[in-house]
């Protein structure tokens, strides 16, 4: 027995992530001991979430997950971009108040994190809520000299800000914005100049604030700039999103943040990759581009969905595939059957310590897996190896009582990531319950045809229900 691992242990305890600031992996330290602040960029609710926004989405769940996995208290903050150009002029096209119309797809959006298993988060602040802060922040980049007004509308100087581009990598050209200048950007000095705050015109309809900037409202950069300090403070460990955001959403973000704060922003900048469908970029015009609800629609199962969207490596590009999707199935039912298999084990007492150490490897190859930027793909071949074996030891009937209770732990520990299997967390929605219950009043009653009314509906909703001497059991359906 070999007693000094100190070293060897801490080596592995450390999560490493990949940040897009300086654009390599380093050893994950929060700013302040346990507590882990993060903060995304959520939906602007103009529309459904579409599968690539919640392939995104579902990594920050990971992320989060695996932070709470490793003993971190984590502040979790997502916004809601509930005034842009897309969500006014959506709201005046289907005549309804900007207010009504963004709220319905908040809660759409909320629906589909749940029907996804993705964790709440602390806090989603709506923009609309913050415009006085908003306001207050780009009089203090003007008194600052970072911003100028120009007909009404406030713009953000980039040359003004030393560090622009410093995340992205994007160099400002002269040359390049003197000509574009000429083109069309009359009103700004530099082209790439951005707008903190938009003055009214027409197209924005009865939507507007009259403050201290006058009638019209903010832009969306400074949106999350101001949500993200204001909740979570000048110095944020975590600021995650799609790499779509990189440029120039996140580096405006930073340039209006530390402009005022003159402190770093973020200390680790983490972005997913995009997803394409069967090969294609996603596309309405190609046909391929998919909502959550086309997909349930179509008869898919969330579940399988959300298997098949964090299988990959964040930083990779997802194919989407409805083949990926049977094959999401096909493993969660790998898992999930011996998983079963081990919870409803009547055990002899004793271990086999063989298949205890090969427990203990496997939580290791899990976390190192994980420790090492979030490596889903390696993380989960080591499942998938742990559960052949494991299968070995069931066939042979060598899963004893130590066993059973180490073996659970490992399922426990690895769905607190995954989010995929059953039982422990089986999932039912507020209406499945309500039909059991009602189905449990009915054969009370003994009124059968009620009874069996009920079973069939819970049947076309993926539900088998079986009537056993301790009451009710729900499972579902494995088709
Ligand atoms: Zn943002």
């Amino acid at each position: 027995m070999y007693i000094n691992i100190t070293f060897a242990d801490t080596q592995i305890m450390e999560l490493r992530l990949f940040n897009s600031l300086g654009k390599s992996k380093e050893v994950f330290r929060s700013k302040n001991g346990n507590v882990v602040t993060v903060y995304c960029c959520g939906p602007t609710v103009y529309d459904y979430a579409h599968i690539g926004n919640l392939r995104t989405f579902l990594f920050e769940d990971i992320l989060t997950r695996y932070l709470e996995y490793k003993g971190y208290e984590i502040k979790f903050v997502m916004n809601i971009t509930d005034v842009d150009d897309k969500t006014i002029s959506s709201s005046r096209k289907y005549n309804t108040t900007l207010k009504d119309y963004t709220e319905k797809f908040t809660n759409e959006f909320f629906k589909d994190l749940k029907s996804l298993n993705i964790k709440e988060a602390s806090l989603y602040p709506r923009a609309t809520e913050y415009i006085q802060d908003i306001e207050n922040h780009i009089i203090k980049l003007q008194n600052e000299g970072y911003c100028y007004e120009s007909e009404g509308s406030y713009y953000f100087s980039i040359n003004k800000f030393a560090g622009y581009g410093r995340l992205s990598g994007l160099e400002i050209n002269e040359s390049k914005n003197k000509t574009r200048l000429n083109e069309d950007e009359y009103t700004k000095d530099n082209a790439q100049d951005f707008a903190l705050w938009k003055s009214w015109d027409s197209e924005d309809g009865d939507v507007y604030w009259e403050g201290k900037l006058g009638k019209g409202r903010p832009g969306w950069h400074i949106e999350c700039s101001v949500m993200s300090t204001k909740i979570l403070g000048n110095e944020i460990d975590i600021h995650a999103g799609g790499v779509d955001l990189i440029f120039p959403h996140h580096e405006n973000e930073i340039a209006q943040t530390e402009a005022v704060t003159k402190k770093q922003f973020v200390k680790y900048w983490i972005h997913a990759e995009h997803l394409i469908v069967e090969g294609k970029k996603m596309s309405k015009s190609e046909g391929n581009f998919f909502t959550l609800r086309d997909l349930l629609d179509k008869g898919y199962d969330a579940n399988h969905i959300r298997f098949l969207l964090i299988a990959s490596h964040y930083r990779s590009q997802l194919n989407f595939t409805f083949d990926g999707i049977k094959q999401a199935k096909e493993n969660i039912d790998r898992i999930q059957e011996s998983y079963s298999k081990v919870k409803s084990l009547e055990t002899e007492t004793g271990c086999n310590r063989v298949l205890s150490e090969i427990t203990k490897g496997s939580i290791d190859s899990f976390e190192d897996a994980m420790d090492d930027d979030l490596d889903m793909p390696v993380a989960l071949a080591s499942i998938f190896r742990f559960v052949r074996d494991l299968n070995k030891y069931l066939d042979d009937n060598e899963v004893l009582e130590e066993n059973k209770s180490e073996v659970l732990d490992y399922f426990k520990k690895i769905n607190s990531i995954l989010g995929v299997l059953s039982n422990e967390t089986i999932r039912l929605d507020d209406e499945v319950m309500q039909l059991i219950k009602e189905r449990d009043e009915a054969r009370e009653k003994k009124d059968w045809k009620k009874s069996d009314k009920i079973r069939d509906e819970l049947s076309k909703r993926g539900y088998v229900v079986e009537d056993t001497e301790k009451g009710t059991r729900i499972k579902r359906n494995q088709e």
